[in-house]
């Protein structure tokens, strides 16, 4: 082991005594020992064992240290530490601008436990309420974050979605008058993107000679037909090269999953030398009608296609109301009205507003007294904004027993309330299905919020048996909310299909906690096209009479 080496490993050993808040006396002389040991000329195993603890910045303490290291080529006490600390949080110490003593506040205080956690607290305004964290650091820590993953190479659909169109006009300019599309992953609709691809009508030597010549632009890898470059905001860009002729199989084909094509390859073979000007024709050749890219996933659609039985999907224009935001009443950004008038701009009909229940101090709670203030301010701006509405509920926190966080005399005073876990993550399928099916039993809970607590990129959500929150909310008579935030999408879209066919509603869901994230809910609607969900199954694109008789009736089913 070289003397850089044996640096990083006092170094380390430094930082994750401060992450823990152990003895900062231990953690200064160790820093100052790798310090030392980075500025020493001699590599420390030529220097005689017994006078290592006479180099100036090593003590007794860091000198049986480094023989122990230069003898076993380990350092026990550094093993032992990084075994008691989640590998989320020694990530963190990736993230220009927090050190140690900020990550120990991150992990101990505010119970995060990976960077993609931490970014959607950024994003909640949840470090500021912390000491030595103000508006500013929460700022840079979340830009900080970005940018480490944007050097990781995955990416959300959303982060993908706003450079997509850049590249693509890029291109254009590049390969003028050729066709350029988008295809793969990105236009299938998935939620994770790894790599953007495209297809170009150009020659694969062309495309690398113009490309190699681009700034910005670096050569991975190429094949026959296929070219890989790293762009220099990190995405992973693979280029399809193809003649006029191909251009439209090529996309088809790129933008289908494997299943999908080997299906639409055993049963209409010619179609690989479809020469079809457009997506629309190539399926019209085969007597179909056109699979959207976002379907283009099993064997089944293609069965269900030839029988005409895929329905008219979802559309972002289909949204009527915003169910599930906050406001600056918890941890919201913006105030009420505010949000209430982004959703008007909208062209909405209502907004459902959806605070932190009072467990939730983090994001500081309503407690009950805020609540009945809350709704006689709701019944005021409800006559001010007249004909648009604002419905009163919350987002109770489904405690570690399963209860909701308010007696029934106050869950009975909201038109709704959306039941999530915020508390506690880390537990058993068992534990999971305890707290979430007493939660759906409850008669006040008319939608389960964000059912397994998932982070996209950052956190897997707790274990859950999808069957049988299904089955418990089609007995109930609870929606299952697709919480359309960008890093959540949970329910995950693959489960819905099961939903549906047990006649339980959907709910797609920005959460939003400041009025630009009214938005989001597109990113709902684009996996929920992938489920084949129809307007009809979509609790948000009820219109404002629709969603009020629906409140109403399921007061009455429920006896409430
Ligand atoms: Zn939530
Ligand atoms: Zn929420």
């Amino acid at each position: 082991m070289d003397n850089y080496q044996i640096a990083d490993s006092f170094s380390l050993l430094a930082k994750l005594i401060d992450i823990h808040g152990e003895n900062s006396f231990k953690s200064k002389s160790y820093a100052a020992a790798a310090f030392a040991i980075e500025k020493l000329t001699t590599p420390l195993n030529e220097i005689p064992r017994e006078k290592i603890s006479s180099i100036k910045g090593i003590g007794d303490s860091s000198a049986r240290k480094i023989i122990e290291i230069l003898e076993t080529g380990k350092l026990q006490n550094l093993e032992e530490i990084i075994s008691k600390t989640p590998p989320g949080v020694v990530e963190m110490l990736n993230i220009k601008g927090i050190g140690p003593k900020k990550i120990h506040t991150i992990w101990k205080e505010m119970e995060l436990e990976s960077i993609g956690e931490l970014l959607y607290a950024c994003k909640e305004n949840r470090l500021k309420l912390y000491k030595g964290f103000g508006e500013k650091t929460q700022q840079s820590v979340l830009e900080n974050i970005e940018f480490y993953f944007k050097s990781k190479g995955s990416f959300l659909y959303a982060q993908v979605a706003t450079i997509a169109p850049v590249i693509q006009n890029f291109f254009e300019k590049l390969f003028p008058s050729k066709r350029i599309e988008i295809t793969g992953a990105f236009k299938r609709q998935m939620e994770i993107i790894n790599e953007l691809e495209f297809v170009i009508e150009e020659t694969l030597t062309i495309i690398e000679n113009t490309l190699q010549n681009t700034e910005g632009f670096e050569l991975v890898e190429k094949d026959k037909d296929t070219i890989v470059f790293k762009s220099s905001n990190g995405i992973i860009i693979k280029i399809y090269a193809c003649t006029s002729a191909n251009f439209i199989h090529t996309l088809v084909a790129t933008s289908s999953s494997e299943e999908f094509n080997n299906s639409i390859n055993e049963k209409f073979p010619l179609l690989a030398s479809s020469n079809a000007i457009s997506e629309v024709e190539y399926f019209s050749a085969i007597g179909i009608n056109m699979i959207v890219s976002p379907l283009r996933e099993t064997a089944e659609i293609v069965e269900m296609a030839e029988k005409g039985k895929i329905p008219t999907l979802i559309q972002p224009a289909d949204i009527r109301g915003i169910i599930h935001c906050h406001s600056n009443w918890s941890d919201g950004s913006n105030t009420l009205e505010e949000m209430a008038q982004a959703a008007i701009n909208r062209g909405l009909e209502y907004l459902v507003i959806s605070d932190h229940s009072k467990s939730a101090f983090y994001a500081q709670g309503l407690q009950e007294e805020k609540i009945r203030e809350q709704h006689l301010y709701i019944d005021e701006l409800n006559q001010k904004l007249h004909p648009f509405k604002i419905f009163k509920s919350i987002e109770s926190d489904i405690l570690n027993d399963g209860n909701l966080d308010y007696a029934d005399g106050i869950l009975a005073g909201f038109d709704l309330v959306i039941a999530s876990v915020h508390s506690n993550l880390k537990m058993s399928e068992e534990k999971a299905m305890m707290r979430l099916i007493k939660a759906i039993e409850n008669p006040y809970t008319t939608i389960l919020g964000h059912m397994t607590g998932r982070l996209l990129l950052s956190r897997p959500g707790y274990p859950v048996n999808h069957d049988a929150i299904i089955d418990a909310c089609a007995a109930n008579h609870v929606v299952i909310e697709l919480n359309a935030h960008p890093s959540r999408l949970d329910i995950d879209w693959r489960h819905i299909q099961k939903a549906l066919a047990k006649k339980v509603l959907i709910s797609i869901d920005p959460d939003s906690h400041h009025t630009d994230g009214l938005d989001d809910t597109r990113f709902g609607v684009m996996v929920a096209q992938k489920a084949m969900v129809t307007k009809m199954d979509n609790l948000s694109s009820y219109s404002l009479e629709a969603f009020e008789k629906f409140i109403t009736e399921r007061k009455k089913l429920k006896g409430i």
